[in-house]
This record gives structure tokens, sequence and C-alpha cells, in this order.
């Protein structure tokens, strides 16, 4: 038992950590819990609403205090993240977020730093904000899902209005005043069919070298809902594994040609990681275990995870119980142990295993070839993403174990290149292909490519409360 006193008024209490303790973690705060300003079609939080009826959904100072006080006390690190998510969390004002520095400033221990990260919309940023921003070294992450045509779809705002020229003008005020930020974009149904046109606009227009893709998985509640983690089917926004396993391996072949080095995409450094036989890929998804990400909503319900606020995961309130023994705690162990100990014979058995790890649990409700449940819904695309990327993660690790930057690689592959087309140029269609595959040249390098599929008309801009009805009808 941890000797935490929950209800100490001063910072300088008695923490005693058990060896399994976790020295630091991760912890979303939902200020807000799940009240935002827009509407998107896709949001899994939205429904959260319904787990707190006649919420007001704002954080008050006592639970604020708490929050960062007990956050402090918690962690055995000088550094802590202090993460602030929704909902949209912007929609408490600048005001509560001043209260919050001066308290990180109350209970801070010496040497003690924090960083602070925001996930928003951005349709609300403004100069005072970003004044604020910049002030204290926010790292922002702003969420967009490409292009103004691919973005509109499913950002609408509560009018059922498109969003993308609000997110443009938040984006922009956070480069002119030199805010660190990344970009989140949710890979779905419909803009997994774009890779290029969305990887290359979050390069070139938007400007970013840092960015983030999440697949949209949403899960049908027997109910028609999408409140929990439950049912095995889902919903038509939800991207294919084929399509998000393609959508990866396309973005991976520009990015290893064109961008190693000077444009960070988390998922494909959480996987080089791997390659590199590192014991942590930076991302929980890919890790083995993972249950240090937790999420705390406005009222200081404590969950074991941001994709698991449901009842069945709540681990107790800070009001009752100090966080770092609900952090700790039996069932939060169990958790994080369970990506690992629930994975079934399928994954065991994976050869890409060593950078998948069954990703989410989140996502395993089908099964197996075999009948087994618990296998991953995007197992095929990652198995695909994995095995495509094999030979250019190796050749990255290989250049940076000899001590040279990772995007020599390109310069590798560039040569390659030309050597095969040399060679090709020569070769008749039945010799064995230059490249070593072991088929023909007609079967391999020398085989006609497919017409490019015309890509599919788009959808129109769809409303949550539409796309809801269909489902269940
Ligand atoms: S449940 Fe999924 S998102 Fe949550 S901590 Fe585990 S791997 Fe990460
Ligand atoms: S690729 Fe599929 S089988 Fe392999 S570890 Fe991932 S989810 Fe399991």
């Amino acid at each position: 038992m941890l000797t935490a006193n929950s209800r100490s008024t001063t910072h300088a209490i008695e923490l005693v950590y058990p060896d399994d303790t976790p020295k630091a973690f991760h912890l979303l705060a939902k200020p807000t819990g799940a009240a935002c300003n827009l509407d998107c079609a896709y949001c899994f939080f939205l429904d959260k609403a319904l787990l707190y009826p006649n919420s007001k959904f704002r954080m008050s100072d006592t639970v604020l205090e708490q929050y960062l006080k007990q956050l402090i006390e918690s962690h055995q690190t000088d550094r802590v993240t202090v993460a602030w998510q929704g909902g949209e969390p912007t929609l408490m004002g600048l005001d509560f977020y001043r209260r919050a520095m001066a308290l990180e400033e109350k209970y801070r221990r010496p040497g003690m730093t924090f960083l602070n990260t925001l996930q928003t919309n951005g349709t609300l940023l403004n100069e005072e904000w970003c004044e604020f921003f910049k002030e204290h070294n926010f790292l922002i992450g702003l969420s967009i899902d490409g292009p103004r045509e691919l973005h509109d779809i499913y950002r609408l705002d509560k009018g059922g209005r498109p969003t993308f020229d609000k997110v443009i003008r938040g984006l922009r005020l956070l480069q002119q005043h030199g805010i660190e930020y990344n970009l989140l974009t949710t890979i779905n149904r419909v803009n997994a069919d774009y890779p290029l046109e969305v990887y290359r606009f979050l390069r070139d227009e938007a400007g970013t070298d840092w960015m983030q893709f999440i697949p949209v998985v949403e899960r049908i509640n027997p109910n028609g809902r999408t409140l929990y983690q439950k049912g095995n089917t889902v919903s038509e926004r939800s991207v294919l594994p084929e399509q998000f396993g393609l959508f990866l391996s396309t973005i991976f072949d520009e990015w290893v040609r064109n961008d190693v080095g000077r444009v960070y995409v988390q998922t494909f450094e959480a996987a080089i990681r791997h390659w590199m036989g590192l014991s942590s890929s930076g991302m929980c998804v890919f890790n083995e275990t993972c249950g240090q990400g937790l999420a705390i909503e406005h009222n200081g319900d404590l969950y074991a995870c941001d994709h698991f606020v449901e009842p069945d995961y709540l681990l107790g309130n800070i009001r009752d119980e100090h966080m770092i023994e609900l952090v700790a705690s039996e069932q939060q162990l169990k958790f994080g142990a369970d990506k690992r100990d629930t994975l079934p014979q399928y994954c065991l058995e994976c050869d890409v295993r060593f950078a998948c790890h069954g990703e989410c649990p989140k996502n395993r409700f089908i099964d197996t070839p075999a009948g087994e449940p618990g296998l991953n819904y995007l197992c095929a695309g990652f198995k695909h993403f994995f095995q495509h990327i094999d030979r250019p993660a190796k050749l990255i690790v290989d250049v940076m174990r000899r001590g040279r930057p990772a995007a020599e690689v390109m310069q590798i592959l560039a040569a390659e290149e030309t050597i095969l087309k040399a060679a090709l140029a020569h070769a008749n269609r039945n010799d064995p292909c230059p490249c070593g595959s072991g088929r023909k040249v007609k079967q391999c390098h020398g085989r006609a490519k497919p017409p490019a599929a015309p890509h599919k008309p788009l959808p129109q801009p769809q409303r949550r409360s539409n796309v809801v009805l269909e489902i269940v009808g």
C-alpha cells in the first residue's frame, strides 16, 4: 500500500512507492469532459456525455488543484507532462489555464519542469491564447483530417458547417507565434483512400514536420451507439483494415525516399524503434504492455485509458483516493499486462509481433482464422504495413548503427533504384528480375502497372446525427 495522504493541504507529504509503481505516467485531463464546440461525426468522446447526465462539464477549481497536486506528487521524475484534452479544452477559457500554471508553480518540487500539452480542434484560438501558449511553452496538438474536401466531410460544427478555414486560421496563428505544435489526422473510410494527398497536404501546405495518424475504428454497441468498446461491427466511417495498411505503406514509401530526418511521422518512428530492438516504441499501442496512459474526467474520476472511459474501467476518484494509488492499483496493472497476456495464438506466431504487439486492445474484437477471439480488427493492415517496411527499416537501422544519420537511407534507395532501372532496361521479360526477388521480370518489376483506380466521388459532409441514424436503421 502507498502511504499517500490525499487530503494533505501541503505538498510536503510522505509518499512511499512500492517497486511496481510507475515513476512517471501519462494522464489526459478532460476539464470540459466531452463538451466540444464541434460535432465531428466520428468523435468517440461526444457520446461520453451520457456517462454524466446533468453535468455542466467543467472542472472545478477544487478538482483542478487536487489533480495537479497529486499528479506532481505521483511523479518520481523531474519532468512532468501535463496533458489537456477534451472534448475541446479551450472551452474552459484562458483563466482556467492561468490558474493551472499558478498551481503547477505552487506544487513544483525543486528542479521539476513541466511540459504542458493541449489537444485542440483549433477553431477557438486567437492571439491571446497563442501568447499564453508561447509564454508557458505549450506543445499544441491540432486536429486536421487533410485538405479541405477531406477534412470537411466529418469535421463539422454543431450547425453542420465546415470547419477547415477556422482550423487553418488557428494553425497559422500557432505558426506565426512560433509555438511548438503537431498535427493529428484521423484516418477514416474516406481520407484513407488518399494517402499521398493527405501526407503532401500536411507536409507542404499545412507546413508541418510532425504528424500523427490515428485510425478511426468505431464499434457499434448493441444499442446502436458508440459509447463503449463493445460489439464486433464497426460504423461505415471506420477505416477498413487493408485500406489502413495501404494508407500507411504508401506514405512510408514517399517518406523513406524524401523525408527521413525531416518529417516526423509518429507511426514510422515507433516502428523503427522496434526494428532497432528498443523495448519502448513511444506509442502505447505498439508496446508489449500498456496501462500508463490514463484519463481523468472533469469531476476527478480516473479511468484506465482515454479509450476506456466507461464504468468497467473506472479506477476511482482522486477526491477519495490518491491518484498514485489508482495508477498503481492491481486493476490498472492488470489492465496494462492484459495487452500482452490476452494475445491470441495467431499473434503469438506472427512474424511482425515484435512491432505490432496486437496493437490496441480496444480494437481486438474479431476472430482469428482458427476461430479464436481477440484478434485486432486492423490486423490485416498492420501485417501488410510492417511486412512492407521490413527492408527499408533494416536499412535505416543499419545506417544508424554505423553512426550515420538515418537520412542516408534515401541516398541508398535512390542509388539502388538507378541501378535497377538500368538493369531492367536490358532484361527480357522471362529473365530473373534483377531486384533479386526470384521471380521473372514479367511477374515482378517488369509487370505492367494496373491503371490507377479512379478515386471514388467524395461523399457529402456527414453530420453525426445523420450517420448514427443510418447505422441504427
Ligand atoms: S488501451 Fe490502447 S490506447 Fe489505451 S493505453 Fe492501452 S494500447 Fe494505449
Ligand atoms: S499483425 Fe495481426 S497477427 Fe500480427 S501481431 Fe499484429 S494483430 Fe497480431
